[in-house]
């Protein structure tokens, strides 16, 4: 694939700007984190994927004291999604195809792509799975960091990490996800379930916001082995940007180094067609070196003495996009 134009680059396949827009009650334009329409913009966006992260109720009542109807939160987030993409759609259009994301270009629009973060609001209802993707809904990460329908999150506990995946649930939805053309999610989940989806997938999978386990042990991250089992099967991983999954220096720091360290280490272990970029802007607390959205070109130049033009170009969007196609 070309270059797109008027300098539209990257898609990014993380980010929890929807809570910052319901959270702060503002539109992309007004938001003041690492994304609003400025600063996509300035970074070169070709297509954004938006997250709705649904908390379960073992978070909810952590940070809010009560439970909350999950499926009651999705809708209103969607509603706050619908909302913002609306209200921006002089630059901003969803995107629900990879074509979607060519044509909108071609026209000048930036994409954007919805996305759920935690597939706990499914509650073991196929028929909700099915909803979701009439919404719009495009990509699933299935878990964030509590059990839910579906299977197991990542745990600090080798155990449960490498014992607890996929419940008989989460294989239909894995399933189900390939036959409606939805991009499976392993970002968050336990490695037995990754190589859950490994076995039951019949695409491309993404892990969309995570990092290279060899260099920061923490079990967010990829082993290479689940690098290159990922890539066999022709998926991504996003690269994170959160200093806790990038480094052990506990400065609460990330720079451009980092990122492109760990990007250099997918290459040598998994390939360069199995490198994309999953900010989690907007859903990080690290000082980044590259400050916002609009430092993406920072990290760009970095890069620019280990690739190829061609190779670039698969970094910041063509990965993605062969995924996003090979789902139909
Ligand atoms: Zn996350």
């Amino acid at each position: 694939m070309s270059t797109f134009p008027n300098g539209m680059n990257i898609v990014d396949l993380h980010c929890d700007t929807i809570l910052s827009c319901f959270m702060g009650k503002k539109n992309f334009r007004e938001l003041e984190g690492h994304i609003n329409l400025d600063k996509l913009k300035a970074g070169g966006c070709l297509a954004q994927c938006f997250a709705l992260f649904i908390p379960s109720n073992e978070l909810a009542v952590r940070q809010f004291g009560h439970e909350v109807d999950t499926w009651d939160l999705y809708n209103q987030l969607l509603a706050i999604y619908k909302d913002a993409v609306a209200d921006a759609s002089d630059v901003l259009r969803p995107a629900l195809s990879c074509s979607d994301i060519v044509e909108n270009s071609k026209n000048g629009y930036m994409s954007s792509i919805l996305t759920i973060e935690d597939a706990v609001e499914l509650e073991g209802k196929m028929e909700r799975l099915e909803q979701v993707y009439k919404d719009g809904v495009r990509m699933i990460a299935l878990t964030w960091n509590f059990e839910n329908s579906v299977g197991f999150p990542n745990s600090r506990d080798p155990e449960k990490h490498l014992k607890l995946g996929l419940k008989p649930f989460g294989i239909e939805v894995v399933q189900r996800m390939n036959e409606l053309g939805m991009i499976v999610d392993v970002s968050h989940l336990s490695e037995a379930g990754f190589y859950d989806i490994v076995k039951y997938t019949k695409k491309p999978f993404v892990a969309s916001h995570s990092c290279c386990r060899a260099l920061r042990d923490h079990s967010r991250n990829l082993t290479d082995d689940q690098l290159k089992a990922l890539a066999d099967k022709g998926g991504v991983v996003g690269i994170n940007f959160c200093d806790d999954f990038l480094n052990d220096r506990g400065e609460h720091y990330s720079t451009i180094e980092d990122v492109v360290r760990h990007i250099l280490h997918i290459r040598d272990k998994a390939g360069v067609d199995s490198i994309a970029i999953g900010s989690d802007f907007d859903g990080i607390g690290s000082k980044l070196e590259f400050k916002d959205y609009s430092g993406l070109p920072l990290i760009l130049n970095a890069l620019e003495p280990y690739f190829t033009a061609d190779e670039l170009e698969k970094i910041c969007h063509d990965n993605f996009l062969r995924v996003f196609a090979d789902q139909a």
